[in-house]
C-alpha cells in the first residue's frame, strides 16, 4: 500500500495523507477525489511517500484517480510550492485556485473536444511480443496506438470491447488520454506536440539553443522594418541564452508591441511557446485580434476570467499540450502549463493589476520572473513608465535595460503637455475656460478630445450648505457618491445605496449641494456647453454590460464621438487615431497623498493617458488642470523626462527607507469588534518583537506600530494593519516563516486576517 500527500483547497498550511489501493497507479500532479470530513473533494497529488504520521485506523483511501486530464507537471508544482511559501499562503489554496474551475470540480470534465488516447512512456516501453497472447483486444489497441493517437470511436472499430479494455490499459498506466488540438494539422510548428509531455514540464523534443535548431513554418506578416532601437532590443533578447530579465523601457508609441511580435516570431520558428501577460482583461480581445492578424495560422489562445468555464478549460489544455503557441492572459495565466515555454513577456509591467488583492496575494509579474528563472528562459518587462522596483533593478544591473526613445512612426510626436492653474482661471463646475475653448476647436476640426477624471458618478459627495452635513456612508468611513441619473447616493466601498434625500437628514435644510466632480457631472457640463457634440462617457457604470465597451470602441474608431469622458479605463493601451486633445481634471490629491506610491501611480497614469493623444499624423496636446503647476511631477511630464523623475523618486525612497530599498509585509485584520481587531494585531506585534530579538537573520527587521487602515471602517468592519519591513528579502522571508506559527496560534475568531507580502496598497 502506498501513501500520497494531497493538496486540498482548505485553509490549512498542510498536505493531507491518503492511501492508494494496490495496483492503482497514481502519478504526482494527478487530480484525485478524496473523502474530507463529510464531503468529497478534488485534490492534487503533491508527493508519494512510504510512511505517514496518520494512524492506520484514521487514514482514508483515495476514492478516484481522475484521468481526464494530464497530471500537472513537476515544474508547475514547484512554482506553486514556491508561491505558497513566499506568499505565506496554504499550499492547497495556492494549487487548486490556479487551475481552471472545471479541473477543481469532482464532476467529470465535459470538454467539447473528443479525447484522444496515446501510449504513455511506460506503454511505449512495453514489448508487445512478450505481451500475453490471450489479451487480444489489448494487444490490438496497443499496436494501433503505437502507430498514432486515436479517439475512442477509432478504437471501437477494432473491437466492441475496446472501451472496457482501454480503461484497463489506462489503469495500468500504459495508455493516457488527452484532448487533441483542433488545428494541429494546420500548424506545422507543433507537429511534435501530440507526444506525451514529460512530467518535468519540458518537452524532450524542444531544441536547445544553438545546436541544430529546426526552423518551423508559420505565416508572419512582417509589416514594419524595425527601427534601430527596436532591432537592438530584439537582438539582445533573442541572443540571451537561458534566463535573463530585460526591462524594455519605451515611450508610448515607440513600438514595444512590434518588438514583442518579432520576439514571438523568433520563438515560434523554433517551436517554442510564448506567454504574454497583460494587466487588463479589457485589453485582451484587441491584442488577440492584433496578434492573430500578424500570425494568421498560429494557434493563439487567451486565458482570463471573462471566458466561460468550458473555454477556459479548453484553452488551458491547449497550453498544457504545447499546442497553443501564443498564450495571452491576465495574471492568473502565469500559472498555465507551458511545456515548451521559451519566452515570457509582461506588458505594462508597472500596472498594479498584476497584484492579486485577495487569496494568494501574488504579483504575477514577480511570479513570472521566478518562473522564467526556474525554466531558464528570457523574460521581457515592457513599459513606458516602469515600476520603480524594476527600474532600480535595471539600473543596478540585475535586469538588462533596453530603451526605445523615439516614436516608431516618424510623424508621430510626443504630445505637448501644459498645465492650467485652476486658481488663476475661470472655472465652470470643475472645467476651466481654457480647456473648454480647446475642446471647442477640436470639435470644429472634427478631432476627438478625451477628458480624464478618475471618479465615476456625478459628484463624490453631497453637502448641506446649512449645517455642513456630508453624505457619509453609515457602514463605512467613506462618503456616498451622488449618482444623479438614478437619483441615488451610492457607497463605492460597500455598495450601500439610498435615494437622494430631499432635505438635509441632519437639519432639514433643502439646500443640498454636490461637491466636486465625477464623470457624469463632467459629461453634463460639457453637454450644456456643446449641445451638438457627441459625448461618450466611459466608466464602470456605462460599461457594465459585457459588450458595451466593445461597441463604444467601435464608435470611437468610426469617429462617431467628439468628446470622450472617462476614467482610467480609457488610459490603457487603446489607440484612437483621431484623438488630439487630452484634458486631465483633478489629479492633485495624489501629489500629497499618504500613500508613498501615489505619485508614482499618477505619473504612470498621466503618461498613459497623454500617450492617447496624437498617435497618428496629427500632433497631440495635453492640458492638466492643477493648483500646483510647478510640481516636479508635472515638470517631468512636460519634458517627458521619466529618467529624471524616477531618479528623484528613488532618491526620496532611499532617504525615507521605502521600497525598493526595503522589503515589506503587511498584516491586516478586520472585524466587527474594534477591540478584537486591535487585540489580535497587538498580540501579533508583541510576538514579532520578541521573535526579532531572538532570531538571527540577514539584515534588520523593523516592526511598526498597529495603525488604522486607510479606510478604517468598511461595511461595518473595523480595519487595521501592522507593517513589517526588512533591508533584505531573505531576512524578511526568514522572519515571516518563523512568525507564521506564532500568528496561527493566536485566536482570530470572527476576524478576517491576511498577510500581504510586497503589498502595493496601504
Ligand atoms: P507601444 O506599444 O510602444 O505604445 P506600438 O507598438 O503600439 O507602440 O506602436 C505604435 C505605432 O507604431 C503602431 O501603429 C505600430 O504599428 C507602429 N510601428 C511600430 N513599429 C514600427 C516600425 N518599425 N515602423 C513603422 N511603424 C511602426
Ligand atoms: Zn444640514
Ligand atoms: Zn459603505
Amino acid at each position: 500500500m502506498s501513501i500520497v500527500r494531497i493538496a486540498l483547497d482548505v485553509p490549512l498550511s498542510t498536505l493531507f495523507d491518503y492511501t492508494v489501493a494496490e495496483g492503482v497507479v497514481v502519478a504526482i500532479g494527478q487530480r484525485v477525489i478524496v473523502p474530507f470530513g463529510r464531503r468529497q473533494m478534488v485534490g492534487v497529488v503533491m508527493e508519494c511517500v512510504a510512511t505517514t504520521d496518520v494512524s492506520p485506523e484514521r487514514i482514508k483511501p483515495v476514492l478516484q484517480v481522475l484521468l481526464d486530464s494530464a497530471p500537472l507537471s513537476a515544474g508547475l508544482l514547484d512554482l506553486l510550492r514556491f508561491c505558497s511559501d513566499y506568499y505565506r499562503y496554504p499550499i492547497g489554496q495556492t494549487v487548486l485556485p490556479a487551475l481552471p474551475a472545471r479541473l477543481r470540480s469532482d464532476k467529470p470534465i465535459i470538454s467539447k473536444p473528443i479525447l484522444s488516447y496515446r501510449l504513455s512512456a511506460s506503454g511505449a516501453a512495453l514489448d508487445l511480443d512478450s505481451f500475453p497472447k490471450r489479451k487480444v483486444v489489448q494487444r490490438r489497441i496497443l499496436a494501433k496506438l503505437a502507430e498514432q493517437p486515436c479517439n475512442l470511436a477509432q478504437l471501437k472499430a477494432l473491437s466492441t470491447t475496446a472501451g472496457a479494455q482501454l480503461k484497463t490499459l489506462e489503469q495500468q498506466g500504459w495508455v493516457e488520454s488527452f484532448s487533441p488540438a483542433p488545428s494541429l494539422s494546420l500548424d506545422r510548428t507543433t507537429s511534435h506536440s501530440t507526444r506525451p509531455s514529460k512530467n518535468d514540464g519540458q518537452v524532450a523534443g524542444y531544441p536547445a539553443k544553438g545546436g541544430g535548431e529546426q526552423i518551423a513554418q508559420h505565416t508572419f506578416d512582417n509589416a514594419h522594418i524595425l527601427t534601430s532601437e527596436q532591432q537592438l532590443a530584439v537582438d539582445s533578447i533573442t541572443q540571451a541564452s537561458g534566463y535573463a530579465c530585460f526591462l524594455l523601457h519605451g515611450i508610448t508609441g515607440s513600438g514595444k508591441t512590434e518588438v514583442y511580435v518579432h520576439l514571438m516570431h523568433h520563438v515560434l520558428q523554433r517551436g517554442g511557446q510564448v506567454l504574454l501577460l497583460v494587466p487588463e482583461i479589457n485589453l485582451t480581445p484587441q491584442l488577440e485580434n492584433y496578434f492573430r492578424s500578424r500570425f494568421p495560422d498560429v494557434n493563439l489562445i487567451s486565458l482570463h476570467s471573462g471566458l466561460s468555464e468550458g473555454e477556459r478549460l479548453h484553452n488551458w489544455q491547449q497550453a498544457q499540450l504545447g499546442a497553443a503557441q501564443i498564450v495571452l492572459g491576465t495574471r492568473l495565466s502565469v500559472f498555465a502549463e507551458l511545456p515548451k515555454l521559451a519566452l515570457i513577456i509582461v506588458d505594462e509591467e508597472h500596472d498594479s493589476s498584476f497584484k492579486q488583492q485577495d487569496g494568494l496575494r501574488y504579483s504575477a509579474r514577480d511570479v513570472a520572473i521566478f518562473r522564467a528563472n526556474q525554466r531558464g528562459v528570457p523574460i521581457v518587462l515592457g513599459s513606458a513608465t516602469p515600476s520603480l522596483e524594476s527600474y532600480h533593478n535595471a539600473q543596478s544591473g540585475r535586469y538588462q535595460m533596453l530603451k526605445l526613445t523615439g516614436r516608431a512612426l516618424a510623424a508621430a510626436r510626443l504630445p505637448a503637455v501644459r498645465c492650467i492653474n485652476i486658481n488663476q482661471t475661470v472655472m465652470h463646475h470643475g472645467i476651466s475656460e481654457n480647456l473648454l475653448r480647446e475642446i471647442g476647436q477640436r470639435i470644429v476640426r472634427r478631432e476627438q478630445s478625451l477628458i480624464f477624471i478618475n471618479r465615476r458618478g456625478y459628484a463624490p459627495v453631497l453637502m448641506c450648505t446649512g449645517c455642513g452635513w456630508l453624505s457619509g456612508c453609515k457602514h463605512c468611513a467613506g462618503k456616498m457618491v451622488l449618482h444623479l441619473k438614478d437619483q441615488r447616493l451610492r457607497c463605492h466601498h460597500c455598495g450601500y445605496q439610498v435615494r437622494v434625500p430631499h432635505a438635509c437628514p441632519s437639519c432639514g435644510n433643502a439646500d443640498l449641494h454636490p461637491v466636486g466632480s465625477g464623470t457624469q457631472r463632467v459629461e453634463s457640463v460639457l453637454q450644456e456647453r456643446f449641445p451638438d457634440a457627441r459625448i461618450l462617457r466611459v466608466d464602470r457604470d456605462s460599461t457594465r454590460n459585457k459588450r458595451a465597451w466593445q461597441a463604444m470602441r467601435e464608435q470611437i474608431h468610426a469617429n462617431e464621438v467628439d468628446i470622450l469622458v472617462g476614467t482610467q479605463m480609457l488610459a490603457k493601451g487603446h489607440d484612437f487615431p483621431a484623438l488630439t486633445l487630452v484634458g486631465v481634471l483633478n489629479p492633485d490629491s495624489a501629489l500629497y497623498s499618504s500613500d508613498f506610491r501615489a505619485a508614482e501611480k499618477l505619473f504612470a497614469q498621466l503618461v498613459q493617458v497623454a500617450g492617447r493623444a496624437g498617435r497618428a499624423d496629427k500632433p497631440g496636446e495635453v492640458l492638466i488642470q492643477t493648483a500646483f503647476p510647478e510640481h516636479p511631477l508635472f515638470r517631468a511630464l512636460q519634458t517627458h523626462d521619466f529618467e529624471g523623475w524616477a531618479a528623484s523618486q528613488l532618491a526620496e525612497r532611499q532617504m525615507a527607507g521605502f521600497p525598493p530599498f526595503v522589503y515589506q509585509a503587511m498584516l491586516r485584520a478586520e472585524g466587527k469588534q474594534e477591540n478584537e481587531v486591535y487585540r489580535y494585531l497587538n498580540e501579533a506585534r508583541t510576538a514579532a518583537v520578541t521573535l526579532s530579538r531572538s532570531l538571527e537573520i540577514p539584515g534588520q527587521v523593523e516592526i511598526f506600530g498597529v495603525v488604522p487602515a486607510a479606510m478604517p471602517r468598511r461595511a461595518n468592519h473595523i480595519r487595521a494593519q501592522l507593517l513589517i519591513q526588512s533591508t533584505t528579502r531573505k531576512g524578511l522571508q526568514q522572519f515571516l516563516r518563523a512568525w507564521q506559527p506564532l500568528l496561527d496560534a493566536l485566536t482570530a475568531q470572527k476576524l478576517r486576517c491576511s498577510l500581504d507580502i510586497d503589498p502595493l496598497e496601504f
